[in-house]
């Protein structure tokens, strides 16, 4: 499995009320995931684990050299002018049934811990990591930054954490239900 923290370095993505960074909030999550996973006897590689610059084409070329079971994108999400009032939670596949699959099952779990974020569904999405990926694979974006029920969500470690069991999870049953 391939665990992908979006953006990274000078490239900070989403930036929400108080100034929490997508970057920070998004490379914790996938961290903790990592682990878990590893933890379940997973063998999992991240695209960057430090606050790094990269590309989204390295990062496409590390999942499909690999041969990756799966490919996890991990982001938060801004709303454009700012509204408090969009919040929620989304999971982007590209194409596929087993991409749709694993998009539900991370969306599915993330629901669970997250019950007054609204349910912005599973949704096709043609983000490049996602479309030229080889393999099954997903973005999950963890909540709005700059909405009002979301951010402080986020920026509570608690409840990162609990996002991070919910997409460890998810990905453990969708690998589950596809071997
Ligand atoms: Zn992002």
């Amino acid at each position: 499995v391939v665990i992908d923290p979006g953006h990274g370095g000078p490239d900070s993505g989403a930036v929400g009320i108080g100034g929490i960074k997508e970057t920070d909030v998004v490379l914790d999550i996938s961290l903790q995931v990592t682990e878990l996973l590893r933890n379940k006897g997973v063998k999992v590689h991240l695209t960057r684990s430090t606050e790094t610059d990269l590309d989204l084409p390295p990062r496409v070329a590390m999942a499909n050299r690999l041969r990756a079971n799966a490919f996890i994108s991990i982001h938060a999400n801004a709303s454009t002018n700012t509204r408090k009032d969009v919040n929620g939670i989304e999971t982007f596949y590209f194409s596929g049934s087993r991409g749709f699959n694993l998009a539900s099952d991370i969306q599915e779990q993330l629901l669970n811990v997250s019950p007054t974020s609204p349910n912005r569904g599973v949704r096709r999405g043609r983000f490049f990591v996602i479309r030229r990926t080889n393999m099954p694979a997903a973005l999950v974006e963890t909540g709005f930054l700059t909405g009002r029920i979301d951010s402080s969500k986020l920026a509570s470690a608690s409840h990162r954490r609990k996002l991070s069991f919910a997409i460890a999870k998810g990905i453990l049953n969708y690998l589950k239900r596809d071997n």
